[in-house]
Order: C-alpha cells, then structure tokens, then sequence
C-alpha cells in the first residue's frame, strides 16, 4: 500500500475535486456524493462515510475543499455532536439510519440534556424513562435545548432507575422529536434570537431499539457527547460564512442558513469576533492607540495559544488517544478570548458599541457581540464547572466532598419533586 502523506491526500482529493465537484448539483445530492466517496469526513471510518484518515491530515482536504469553494458535508450544529455520539456507541441500526442524513443535512438534532434543576448538575436529571409494554415512555421537562424547535431528533438522558445511585440510574437515547407527546416552546434571549427552547415530553414515546449503549450506561455516553461539545467550543470562531458564487448547490446552502441553521447564525459573534479586531482597529484609528494595541496583542496571543492547544489534542486523538478531560481547557480558553475580544470592540467602538441600528458599528455586529459573548460561558458547562474538571481530571486535585453519591437517588435531597 503506497504511504498516506500530506502530499498523497492533496493530490487525491484534488483529482477528485477535479472530477466530481459540481456547484449545479442539489446540495443534498452533492453531500451524498461526498458521503459515498468518504472525502466529507475523511478522518471517519471507511465502513461509515470516511477515509481512515488521520485527524491530522483533514486540514489538507478542507483546503483543497475551500481553493476551489466545493460545499462539504452538514458540520454545525448538534448534529456533529450526534454523529461523534452514535460513532462512539451506537449500534449498526444507529449508525444505517442516522449517519448520512446527519451529514446531508436532511435530519436537524437537539441534545436533551439540561432541566430547570439540574445544568451543571446534568446528572441529577429527574426526567424520567418507564419501559412499559414494548416501548419506552418518557415523561419530564427540558430547558436550554438549542434547536429543538427545529429539531427531527433529540439526544435524551433520562432517568430508568431510582434506586441506582445518581450516575447509574441514567440511559441514553434517540428520540423522536416530531411526536405527539413532546411539546416545544421557544425562549427569547437578551441578543434578539431564540435559539433555544423548554422541551415538555407528556408519554412521549421511544422504541427499544432507540436505547443508546445499555440500560444505566447513560452517565457514559453523556460524558462522550459533552466532551465533543466542549472540544467543539473552539471551532465557534470558524463558522461558515455563506458564499456569494452562483451555482444550485450555493443556493440550496444559503437557503439552509438562512432557514435551519438559523438558530446558530448569532455563535460566531458569541465567540467574540477576534477576525474582526484587526480591521476595526484600522477602521477605528484604534490602532495607533498604544493601549488598546496592548489589548489587542493580548487577545491575538490569547487566541494563537488556544488554536495551539486545539491542534495538540488534535494530535493525540490521531495517535489513537480517546477524547479526554483537555477538551475543558479549549472551552476554557474559549470563554475567555470572547469575554477579552468583547472588552476590545468596545474599547474600539466606544459607547456606539451599544447601537444597533444599521448605521451603528457593523450594522449593529458590536452591539451582538457584546450581549452575545456571555454565552460562551454558560453552554456546554459553565466556566467554573470546566475549572472543576481541569483541577480534578487534568491536574488530579482532591474532588469537592460530596453527598449525592451514597444513596439511591430517590433519597438525594434536591429543589424538584419528581
Ligand atoms: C447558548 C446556550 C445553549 C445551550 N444549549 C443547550 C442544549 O442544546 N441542550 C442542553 O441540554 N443544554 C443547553 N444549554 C444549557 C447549559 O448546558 C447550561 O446552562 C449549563 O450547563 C449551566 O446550567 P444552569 O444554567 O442550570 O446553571 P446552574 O447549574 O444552576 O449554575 C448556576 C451557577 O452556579 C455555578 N455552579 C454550579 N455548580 C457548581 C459547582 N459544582 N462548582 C462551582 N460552581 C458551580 C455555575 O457555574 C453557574 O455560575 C445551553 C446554554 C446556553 C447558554
């Protein structure tokens, strides 16, 4: 077999470029030609829609992909965390079903995790699965859940056992987002969007073979998903920004963001905009100003370090290491680069960062960032909860005393009654 190198990926996926892109196709039938040839998500396993190929090497293809603005695979949104979950625990069923409609764009995702008492405690999740008659039936509420109004598919951590301790009596599943007994209503956010939702599910029903990984191995695969997610906290800074060119396929992609990926339309502004400092500031005059320049050199270090660190854990997962704890140290990073990014638009925009009207700094782009920004801290677990995980995974400090751990979980003390 002939050795798989930089070179050798460029050369191949551009020939294949060559021959096979096409911006008059329909979008989804470009995505399932890239789903059938594996260049989509090339670092994915032959036998699902990939190459085989080291994460290391997928930059290469990406640049191939963007010199000649060929469109790629669905990647944002839940939907990335829903393939890297069912990838890692799913069955064959799972992964025939969901796998190429997630990377056509066809099937839109939500991750039911997080309930009115229970956030950065997601393991104190009270929503609760009965297995009765042949089926599983779901009762409970959810909060935060991003997309969900759009949703066809919902990742659930719910309880099926009370009488396991916290983390035992959970399980995982695939819900059906488009049934009956589940009721969703959006919720505004101070930036303008509503992006997200409570989720009501009244004898919402699952079947069997939607169960992911065993009954009680919910607290695992949780854990798969969210490390995922916070990994992922770093790639909010490197959206997809719509093309203008002519051609079908452009045109079905720009539909798509502008309708069902319009709930993620406010994340890159959410990571503070560090692409747009450097030409603010010459805008502005704000580059003369040795101050802010002081600033400004501050968040682009901050921001070159935590590209860095992303591309050593990047590094490990291609010598085969499993996604770890060191995902929380790139949202980490993540948190604070928005928060210092945010603090230098308004030091370039002044008072007017707060205008939003079209005339205003960017048509109003400032203004969205500062109210946006304080997200990053919050999503996918909050800054002190990652500082929890660094200081008791990463750098093996004593865990906080706790006493929700002994007991069944019917007899944890907690706010709700279920
Ligand atoms: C933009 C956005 C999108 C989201 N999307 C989703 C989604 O799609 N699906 C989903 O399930 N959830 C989603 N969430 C919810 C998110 O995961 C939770 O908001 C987050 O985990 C915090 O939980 P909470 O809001 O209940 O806060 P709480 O857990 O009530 O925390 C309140 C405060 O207490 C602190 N705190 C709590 N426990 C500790 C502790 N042990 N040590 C130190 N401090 C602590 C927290 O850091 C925080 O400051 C989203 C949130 C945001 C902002």
């Amino acid at each position: 077999m002939s050795e798989i190198n930089e070179d050798s990926v460029r050369a191949e996926v551009r020939a294949w470029l060559a021959a096979n892109w096409n911006p008059e196709l329909g979008l989804v039938e470009w995505r399932n030609i890239l789903a059938d040839s594996g260049w989509g998500v090339p670092h994915w396993p032959s036998r699902w829609y990939g190459r085989d190929l080291p994460v290391g090497l997928v930059p290469v293809v990406e640049e191939e992909f963007k010199s000649v603005g060929a469109i790629g695979v669905a990647k944002v949104g839940i939907r990335t965390l829903a393939a890297a979950t069912i990838l890692a625990h799913g069955t064959d069923m799972h992964k025939e079903k969901f796998l190429r409609r997630i990377l056509t764009g066809e099937d839109i995702w939500c991750q039911l995790f997080s309930e009115p008492g229970s956030g950065s405690d997601v393991a104190g999740a009270v929503t609760r699965a009965e297995f009765r008659g042949n089926q599983w039936v779901v009762n409970g509420q959810k909060v935060w859940t991003t997309s969900a109004h759009k949703a066809h598919w919902g990742l659930l951590l719910a309880r099926t056992d009370w009488d396991l301790v916290k983390h035992k009596g959970l399980s995982y599943f695939i819900i059906d987002m488009k049934q009956p007994g589940v009721t969703v209503q959006p919720l505004r956010q101070m930036n303008g969007y509503a992006s997200f939702n409570q989720v009501f599910m009244t004898d919402a029903k699952v079947e069997p073979e939607f169960l992911v990984a065993d009954v009680g191995q919910g607290w695992a695969v949780t854990t798969t998903t969210l490390m995922h997610e916070r990994r992922g906290a770093d790639g909010l800074r490197t959206w997809a920004i719509a093309s203008d060119k002519p051609g079908r396929a452009y045109d079905e992609e720009r539909e798509e963001i502008r309708t069902t990926m319009e709930p993620y339309k406010w994340y890159p502004q959410r990571a503070g905009r560090v692409d747009l400092i450097m030409p603010r500031a010459k805008v502005t005059g704000g580059i003369n100003d040795p101050v802010i320049r002081q600033e400004i050199a501050k968040v682009l270090i901050m921001s070159k370090a935590a590209e860095w660190t992303a591309r050593r854990s990047r590094t490990a997962q291609e010598q085969g290491k499993p996604q770890g704890p060191e995902g929380s140290l790139g949202k980490l990073a993540s948190s604070h680069i928005a928060r210092a990014a945010a603090r230098v638009h308004t030091q370039l925009s002044g008072a007017n960062a707060l205008l939003t009207a079209e005339d205003s700094p960017m048509g109003g782009v400032i203004a969205e960032i500062l109210v946006s920004v304080p997200a990053t801290s919050i999503a996918g677990g909050t800054d002190e909860i990652q500082r929890n995980i660094i200081s008791e995974r990463v750098l093996r400090m004593p865990k906080e005393p706790r006493e929700d751990t002994d007991r069944p979980f019917r007899d944890v003390p907690r706010n709700l009654v279920s």
